[in-house]
């Protein structure tokens, strides 16, 4: 072992610095940052004297103030300052060189810095070259490849300076230097100062520190790995579950467009369709089931499916079994029954040509659905009604396209599936209540559906594929003929049904109504018994209608009633008379008669036709002292005003004959006034009765209370035909009216009513004004 040399007394005195976490190796040039006031106080005084200073290792990195005795590695090194750089924020950047091992043999902590005295040994001795060297540096470097091997991003600097060292003393303080990273370890291969043994103990700590790294690199991988594997297995399950339960609902798609492609192999319908379908399937088969997508395809062949394309049922041809059916069902209506049987002749006999659509029209209430629904039933067809009251959408009719959301086929092909046959009867229900707007016409939709030559390929626009119509029975049912879509009228034939008289509405509510109520409400005929006074009286103060709908009402009311009373009371059977029948409906709602009891001035009675009936309405006239102003109030349309004027006008002309004043149009306001308006009135039959109303009012002369009229009037008094008289005529028999005025030329009209209306009316007919007078305006010296 080589001795210490010793410098001034075997020592050389030093300022000492103390490095943390770094120990500097001879011939090592390195950088370090100092911030502590001792260390640069140490720094200071090394470059004051010959730039040596000595570094010593802190045991402990964390270590503020190191003890110089127990703190510190007494093993260092004496270095050289090269360079030293003063930062901004106090630190002190310094570049130092390795000169040589040293030892502290003393400290001394008495000055702003520490000091110590230094023992430095020899140099090392250069060993010869030999097998022994070489067997060594070849092993040293062997474990330094195994060292790059398993840190393949270590520095390549360190491998170039540690291959570079020539002597075994350099090889092994390169070793500690670059590849060592444990400071004790790095301490005790500076601290032994014998080359060889040197270099031994530097492959035995890389060795240890390898193996050391390669167990930590093991562990850190196998950590990684079971995280990893985690990782994975959890993904892959969800995976799993994402594949799973798209394989289920796969599943049950392909179930699903297995079945349509069953049920689509049965349907009976054209190519066209099936091919359609067809593609429709394929195409949903590749969509997911759950998408929007899915659903609207799904909703799409559903319907295609469904749409009865050739599956009918078989039509009973037998007319007089259908008058059977028609005459069992219904009372009355002789015409009407007349009319359809002659159609269903004419259908069956010309089969398939174009026959037009039967239309019925008249009041609410009057059996129009209820004769539709018997034609179906003596037709063996399946009935649908298609209520197109308020339909404005021609999407309605004709289906949105399929583009849209929520899209859905019309109503025509909705029926069509309803009835689940190609040839139903469809009842094509207040056909004058359609209105057309911005969103298209319905009424020219209709018409491609009424006509015979388009019908049997009628495009719903959702469906796509031509839809056959022409199989079916159209009958269509409106109140107003005037306002049905008139590009309509052409393609209908109406068949008017007209309001029921009294008597009529008796019978359909003794043969039909009352059995039908007894039925619904589960009650027996010998539980609930009517007279015939009492029906009468229901008819006349319960309800003021031109069907019989209220009265049906009324009979159910009375039904419900009664039903309650049978259970209540136990009683076996309830019997409606007039004098009970208060009880069961409260106090009637109407007087039989309304007519005012005498003749007076300025009113007279007219006659009115609306869409629910016929209705009387009176027309009052005041006449004031003023300046020719008139006025007309009430609800009345615009005909009705211009009639008023034609009336004025014809009154000025013949102002002698009729007994009024002659400048009557500048010195008198007249004001025209309609009560009982509520519902509207329009047309030129009040003519004659407004210009009796002013006759009467400006001569002062009263009109007769029991006489009704009506008639359009001209500007030379002529009396010009109205229409609806049926209705009127019934109207004014309801009020108890005596005596009608009617126009001339409606004589042939009255002749075709019903005795039981005309009886115990004096039907007047009239030409001109001349014929009203007489019969309207009360004689003098006469009090009718
Ligand atoms: P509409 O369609 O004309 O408004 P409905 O057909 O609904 O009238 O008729 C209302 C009710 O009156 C139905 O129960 C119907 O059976 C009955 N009804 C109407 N007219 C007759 C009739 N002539 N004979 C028997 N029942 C009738």
């Amino acid at each position: 072992m080589k001795g210490w040399i010793k410098m001034n007394n075997n020592t050389i005195e030093m300022p000492v610095l103390a490095l943390r976490g770094i120990t500097i190796f001879p011939g090592m040039m390195m950088h370090f940052d100092v911030k502590r006031p001792r260390s640069v106080a140490a720094l200071e005084e090394a470059m004051k004297r010959d730039q040596r200073l000595f570094l010593a290792a802190q045991k402990m990195a964390q270590v503020e103030e190191p003890d110089p005795a127990s703190d510190l590695y007494m093993d260092g090194n004496v270095t050289k300052i090269k360079q030293m750089i003063k930062l901004p924020s106090g630190i002190v950047r310094v570049l130092a060189e390795g000169v040589s091992r040293g030892r502290m043999v003393e400290t001394f902590d008495d000055e702003p810095f520490l000091y110590a005295d230094i023992e430095t040994p020899e140099a090392d001795t250069i060993m010869e070259a030999s097998p022994e060297k070489e067997a060594l540096v070849g092993a040293a470097l062997d474990v330094v490849d195994g060292f790059f091997a398993i840190n393949p991003n270590f520095s390549k600097e360190a491998s170039i300076a540690i291959h570079a060292a020539k002597e075994v003393g350099a090889l092994a303080d390169a070793i500690g230097f670059h590849l060592i990273s444990a400071i004790e370890n790095k301490q005790s291969i500076l601290a032994n100062q014998e080359p060889v043994s040197r270099l031994k103990l530097a492959i035995k700590i890389l060795h240890s520190e390898i193996e050391i790294a390669r167990l930590k690199n093991e562990i850190n991988s196998q950590v990684k790995v079971n995280i990893d594997q985690n990782q994975k297995e959890y993904y892959l399950r969800e995976q799993l579950k994402v594949i799973q339960s798209e394989l289920g609902d796969v599943q049950e798609m392909m179930d699903e467009a297995d079945e349509y492609d069953e049920r689509a192999k049965k349907l009976n319908a054209s190519k066209e369709v099936k091919e359609k379908l067809a593609k429709e399937i394929k195409r949903f088969r590749r969509i997911s089931p759950s998408s929007a997508e899915g659903a609207v395809a799904r909703n799409y062949i559903e319907t295609l499916l469904e749409i009865p394309w050739k599956k009918k049922t078989k039509e009973s041809l037998d007319i007089k079994k259908a008058q059977e059916i028609l005459d069992r069902d219904h009372y009355g209506l002789e015409k009407l029954k007349e009319r359809v049987i002659e159609h269903l002749a004419v259908r069956q006999l010309s089969k398939g040509t174009d026959s037009p659509i039967l239309c019925l029209v008249g009041p609410p209430g009057t059996g129009k659905t209820s004769v539709a629904q018997s034609i179906a039933k003596a037709l063996n067809r399946k009935y649908v009604r298609i209520s197109l009251g308020g339909v404005r959408d021609e999407a309605e009719i004709r289906g949105h396209r399929r583009t849209y959301i929520g899209a859905m086929p019309g109503r025509l092909v909705s029926a069509l599936r309803q009835a689940d046959t190609a040839n139903p009867l469809i009842l094509l229900d207040e056909l004058d209540k359609m209105s057309s707007d911005f969103r298209g016409d319905p009424g020219a939709a209709m018409l491609e559906v009424l006509d015979s030559e388009q019908n049997s390929k009628f495009r719903d626009h959702y469906v796509e594929v031509p839809v056959d119509l022409s199989d079916v029975l159209f009958i269509a049912t409106a109140n107003d003929v005037r306002t049905i879509p008139s590009p309509l009228l052409d393609r209908l034939e109406m068949i008017p049904i007209h309001s029921y008289t009294e008597n009529e509405k008796l019978h359909i509510a003794k043969e039909y109504l009352v059995d039908k109520q007894l039925e619904k409400h589960g009650m027996t005929a010998d539980q609930f018994k009517i007279s015939d006074k009492a029906l009468s009286t229901v008819i006349n103060c319960y309800t003021k209608e031109a069907g019989v709908r209220n009265l049906e009402r009324r009979l159910g009311e009375l039904c419900r009633k009664a039903a309650k009373e049978v259970l209540m009371n136990n009683k076996k059977r309830v019997q409606v008379g007039e004098n009970n029948l208060k009880k069961y409906l409260g106090i009637p709602l109407y007087r039989t008669s309304e007519l005012p009891e005498a003749p007076q001035v300025g009113i007279a009675r007219g006659l009115a036709w609306t869409s629910v009936g016929g209705d009387t309405l009176s027309i009052e006239v005041n006449v004031m002292d003023g300046k020719g102003q008139f006025e007309i109030t009430g609800q009345i349309g615009d005909v009705m005003k211009e009639s008023a004027k034609a009336a004025i006008s014809y009154i000025r002309s013949k102002a002698d004959e009729l007994d009024v004043p002659d400048d009557f149009y500048k010195t008198k306001d007249i004001h025209i006034h309609i009560p009982e308006g509520a519902v509207p009135k329009d047309g030129p039959s009040a003519g004659i009765t407004m210009a009796t109303a002013m006759i009467s009012a400006l001569s002062g002369v009263p009109v007769c209370h029991e006489v009704a009229m009506t008639g359009e009037i001209t500007l030379r008094g002529r009396v010009l035909p109205i229409g609806g008289l049926k209705e009127k005529l019934l109207a004014a028999k309801r009020l108890g009216i005596k005596k009608v005025l009617v126009p001339c030329d409606n004589e042939r009209d009255v002749e075709k009513i019903s005795k039981e209306i005309t009886s115990g009316l004096e039907i007047v007919y009239v030409q001109s004004m001349d014929d009203v007078m007489p019969h309207a305006l009360v004689k003098e010296g006469e009090e009718k």
